[in-house]
């Protein structure tokens, strides 16, 4: 039994086509940490194990919420919030630096069931600016809000400042010194269906390493880093910003469902490989419908990313986390 499950949600992998796809029952949470340059030889053992275990002990934080019923936008807030918290990745504390040598963060969040989506760009000092994107959803009348004027309302929201300091590390200071060889990227996001079938998406950034002060990237852009609908799908992007945001690529795989009908899978597929490619659009996406289809897609050649939910064929909880194009499944699963 255990082997038919492990082969029916098989990867398929071919030259930079990289995805996979699960079937899940009831509230189901995937994450992501960045695709990009992600190769085996730059990871000793314990990055690996440490990258690992972060994506896990998010993925096992965010669905006990969602096991207790909590509302998705609350766990796709919580599971953000640990992200940009944590170093390992490209938001929050961590992120890249721009060409001043300074941080500025990007993040949106949407909700499938009501459309409504909150946005931030440009931010240098407020610590979670996924909590900020929310707070712009719930208390403006507004979609996206930049730089000092997000700021000055983060502000009447009572959200904890720091120094721009704190977001830099050791690691993103010796990158900010190779930065043009680098072309680094990076992200977080969090999609969720919850316990009441709504899906919700969200996504959270530094951008990329040596981007020119002031640069927004596709993060923000509701359409093409986050997108949610109830009758497509939940979608969080990572990857060159620019092409995301011409290709309009979470929208895209939105309307290529509901306008072609095409799977979640297909229609993933066909932005990921065929609209986008490893060269013009390097990245990828996680993705989740309302009856429980899910997915990773990416053409880069790695990507962190996890998934946790009760699969539908078994009915057992597994959880799934990998980082490379060359995947560690099915040692990496669990149920
Ligand atoms: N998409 C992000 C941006 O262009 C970067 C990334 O996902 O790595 O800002």
């Amino acid at each position: 039994m255990r082997l038919i499950l492990i082969l029916l949600a098989l990867p398929f992998f071919s030259i930079g086509q990289n995805h996979q796809q699960f079937k899940f029952d009831g509230p189901a949470i995937l994450i992501h940490g960045g695709a990009g340059g992600i190769e085996r030889k730059y990871y000793t053992d314990e990055q690996i194990v440490s990258y690992d275990s972060a994506l896990r002990a998010v993925l096992q934080s965010g669905y006990a919420l969602l096991d207790e019923g909590a509302n998705g936008m609350d766990v796709v807030v919580h599971c953000l919030t640990l992200l940009e918290n944590d170093p390992h990745f490209n938001a929050g504390k961590g992120a890249v630096f721009n060409d001043m040598g300074e941080v500025e963060l990007d993040a949106s969040v949407m909700n499938g069931a009501t459309k409504k989506a909150g946005a931030v760009a440009g931010l240098k000092h407020v610590k979670n600016p996924a909590k900020l994107a929310r707070d712009v959803m719930d208390h403006t009348p507004h979609v996206l809000l930049i730089g000092a004027g997000a700021e000055a309302f983060a502000k009447t929201q009572a959200h904890e400042f720091v120094e721009n300091k704190y977001f830099l590390t050791p690691k993103r200071e010796s990158q900010y010194q190779r930065w043009k060889e680098m072309k680094k990227n990076g992200t977080v996001g969090v999609v969720i269906k919850d316990a009441n079938g709504d899906l919700y998406a969200g996504t959270s950034t530094g951008g990329m390493m040596g981007k020119k002060y002031g640069r927004v990237g596709d993060v923000p852009i509701i359409g093409a880093g986050t997108y949610a609908d109830n009758n497509g799908a939940a979608v969080s992007c990572t990857g060159h910003g620019e092409y995301f945001i011409r290709e309009n690529v979470a929208f895209q795989v939105n309307a290529r469902m509901q306008y072609e009908g095409l799977t979640l899978e297909e229609s993933a597929s066909r932005v990921i490989f065929g609209v986008l490619n490893e060269d013009a659009g390097n990245g990828g996406l996680i993705a989740i419908d309302a009856k429980g289809n899910a997915t990773w897609t990416f053409n880069s050649k790695g990507m962190f990313r996890g998934a946790k939910g009760k699969m539908k064929e078994s009915q057992k909880v597994m959880i799934h986390t990998d980082i490379f194009g060359d995947p560690t499944w099915p040692e990496n699963c669990g149920f």
